[in-house]
């Protein structure tokens, strides 16, 4: 019922030669449309590249961020419109590095997600714990309250199809990996606070896991009933991991 989803966060690394490879790279072990969905986030400086590198293959784009707002005086921002122009079809929010080192917080990753819905985009919202908040059992808190923000914001007619990514803190690019059995059950969580805000329409809305995903570990990941693909960082920038992990889906 839920189309499985893999998608690639190469965060800022690589320069034009790179990300054109790599996209092409990508694009032709994904040629047509598979049992997965697979799709890249580049840095936006690429994205237009990375889109002529994937045209006639089955990847989809992405990009990591969007602006809060429409269009306007706000240099050094990149509007939802012109993400949805250069041939995105989904966008990261909320990644915790934004949320750790970019200020942010919840009714801004709250805009971000209504200004991607408003332009035909997919929100791959991101939620999870840190460390401390796990040893203080609050990781249920802490991803509902994470939820629960965009749905103050957007209302459930405003979720459309977005994607979840659980993705505890201390889990990306340490290596440490959540274990299926932790994912599933914040999964499932997950799921259960959706169901409060959409009802049934909970049972379809696809929810990745993301936290040193590797080609290694991915396959129990995903076997979980709960998780429905994931979002990859490190993993995601040699294409032969990647495309492993999208296998293992
Ligand atoms: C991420 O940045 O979304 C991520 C999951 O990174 P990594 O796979 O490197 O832990």
């Amino acid at each position: 019922m839920r189309h499985p989803l893999i998608a690639g966060n190469w965060k800022m690394h690589g320069l034009r030669a790179h990300a054109q490879r790599l996209a092409a790279e990508v694009a032709s072990g994904v040629p047509a449309p598979q049992a997965v969905e697979v799709a890249i986030c580049p840095p936006f400086v690429h994205l237009a590249d990375a889109a002529a590198s994937l045209a006639g293959s089955a990847v989809a784009l992405g990009a990591q961020n969007v602006a809060p707002e429409a269009e306007g005086a706000h240099t050094g921002e990149v509007s939802a419109a012109m993400l949805a122009d250069v041939g995105c079809r989904f966008v990261i929010v909320g990644h915790s590095e934004r949320r750790q080192h970019y200020g942010d917080d919840d009714a801004l990753v709250a805009r971000r997600f209504r200004q991607a819905r408003e332009a035909g985009l997919v929100p791959i919202l991101c939620v999870g714990e840190t460390l401390a908040e796990r040893e203080a059992d609050a990781t249920a808190t802490v991803v509902a309250r994470q939820v629960d923000a965009v749905f103050a914001a957007v209302g459930a007619n405003g979720f459309g199809d977005a994607v979840i990514a659980y993705e505890p803190v201390w889990a990306i690019g340490t290596g440490r990996t959540a274990t299926p059995e932790q994912a599933q059950t914040v999964h499932a969580a997950l799921r259960d606070r959706l169901a409060g805000h959409l009802g049934e329409a909970a049972a379809g809305v696809r929810l990745l896991y993301g936290g040193s995903m590797k080609p290694d570990n991915a396959a129990a990941l995903l076997s979980m009933p709960d998780v429905d693909g994931g979002l990859i960082g490190g993993a995601s920038l040699k294409a032969e991991d990647f495309l492993a992990i999208c296998r293992a889906a």
